[in-house]
């Protein structure tokens, strides 16, 4: 790993630090309902604050396409930082208008500046220099602690550290480049992934990188009714992927060459529809009756998921094991999520669904490393070079 880091930027003292992070939260009724992002970003914060810098921070949230949205902007996101790092965080409401490059000029040691949503902007997402040129004159150092954000080459995270002499990975940053690298180069065997989520497509790509590092792939949730149904198993009306029977198909193959142990599903928590009152049956899952869908593995794949977890020095987990959301079908990602946290293995976990589970079932301490950054750890596990990451290399 040669990602630049803060022990590199010199003292930043009386410097004005443009810190990117990834302060991309779920919003309700105009309040950050998981500040989960947020506080993963405050090591790098106060580590600069107590070195007596001024800080201009800048994220995005949600997709607003180049326009301002107002039910998108920071102020609320600004309100919760300011409660954690108990100090004054100034919100302005412009990205690289009059209001921010005032406020910016006058910023003194110690205190915070917050940009508006970077995504008002369309030039963000071009990647655009002249926004980056902008963007640069509130600063004279540059901070990336927004993991989440690496895989897009946006103006933020590549076109602006371009710009910068002084310039580096945040600590969040450099945690999951430090976890993920070694997941990706030298992990400790037996390495075991686990995946799980709605849609195979979105993780094909994860798959395919993974068959040629893991000793196992444990395949749960949504995207195993894909594989089995490309095997010719009927699966009632779960939710499958016909498009993709021939990438699951290669990547069962691929495995097969590899001796990966791919294990599926044996049993599965069925309904007529992901709803609370539905009425359930678990069944094999070559029995899932015609009119219902799988929400669900059952209690026989969580032990075999288990006896192959209980073996591993690495595991990966990516996915919920079922729609966990709804408590009746929970109890597969809950089995699985308790299967992890129980092993001596080193454990990371991924994918925004799959660390609210795990925050819903007060596991987070059983857990290695949670990586705040879904498709960009899913990138980089795929062994992608990430154009964030890329640009504060030595
Ligand atoms: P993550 O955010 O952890 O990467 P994904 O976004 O890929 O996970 O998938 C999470 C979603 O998958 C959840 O909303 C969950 O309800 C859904 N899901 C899991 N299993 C099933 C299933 N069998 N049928 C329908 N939806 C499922
Ligand atoms: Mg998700």
């Amino acid at each position: 790993m040669s990602l630049r880091t803060l022990d590199e930027l010199g003292d930043p003292a009386g410097a004005r630090v443009f810190v990117r992070v990834d302060f991309n939260v779920p919003l309700e009724h105009g309040e950050v309902a998981d500040d989960f992002r947020i506080r993963a970003a405050l090591p790098t914060l106060r580590e600069l604050l107590d070195r007596d810098a001024a800080l201009v921070l800048a994220s995005h949230l949600g997709r607003p396409k180049g326009e301002v949205v107002d039910e998108l902007r920071l102020a609320p996101v600004g309100d919760r930082l300011s409660e954690l790092i108990e100090r004054d965080v100034q919100a302005v409401s412009d990205v690289v208008g009059e209001e921010a490059t005032a406020l910016c000029s006058h910023l003194g040691s110690g205190e915070i500046a917050l940009l508006e949503n970077l995504r008002f902007d369309p030039r963000e997402e071009t990647n655009d220099p002249a926004f980056a040129q902008e963007l640069s004159t509130f600063a004279d150092t540059y901070v990336d602690d927004a993991f989440g954000a690496a895989h897009r080459a946006h103006a933020s995270v590549v076109a602006l550290p371009e710009r910068f002499e002084r310039r580096a990975g945040g600590r969040l940053l450099q945690r999951e480049v430090e976890v993920l690298s070694k997941l990706l180069h030298e992990p400790d065997e037996p390495y075991v992934a686990v995946l799980g989520g709605a849609k195979v497509s979105d993780k094909l790509g994860v798959i395919d990188g993974l068959i040629e590092r893991v000793d196992a792939l444990l395949i749960g949730g949504a995207m195993a009714f894909t594989f089995l149904a490309a095997d010719g198993v009927d699966v009632g009306r779960s939710l499958v992927e016909e498009d993709r029977f021939e990438d699951v198909r290669r990547a069962r193959k691929l495995a097969d060459e590899r001796g990966v142990v791919l294990l599926l599903p044996e049993d599965v928590v069925a309904a007529p529809e992901a709803s609370l009152d539905a009425k359930r049956e678990t069944v094999r899952v070559e029995a899932i009756p015609r009119p219902l869908m799988g929400l669900d593995i059952g209690p026989r794949t969580v032990e075999e998921f288990a006896r192959t977890l209980a073996d591993a020095k690495t595991i990966l987990w990516n996915g919920p094991m079922g729609v966990f959301e709804l408590e009746p079908f929970s109890a597969g990602t809950r089995g699985v999520a308790h299967a992890i946290a129980g092993t001596g293995a080193f454990t990371v976990a991924g994918g925004g669904d799959s660390l609210a589970a795990i925050r819903t079932f007060g596991l987070e301490d059983g857990f290695d490393h949670l990586s705040t950054g879904g498709g960009a750890s899913l990138e980089f596990l795929e062994g992608k070079a990430l154009p964030g990451i890329e640009v504060l290399e030595r």
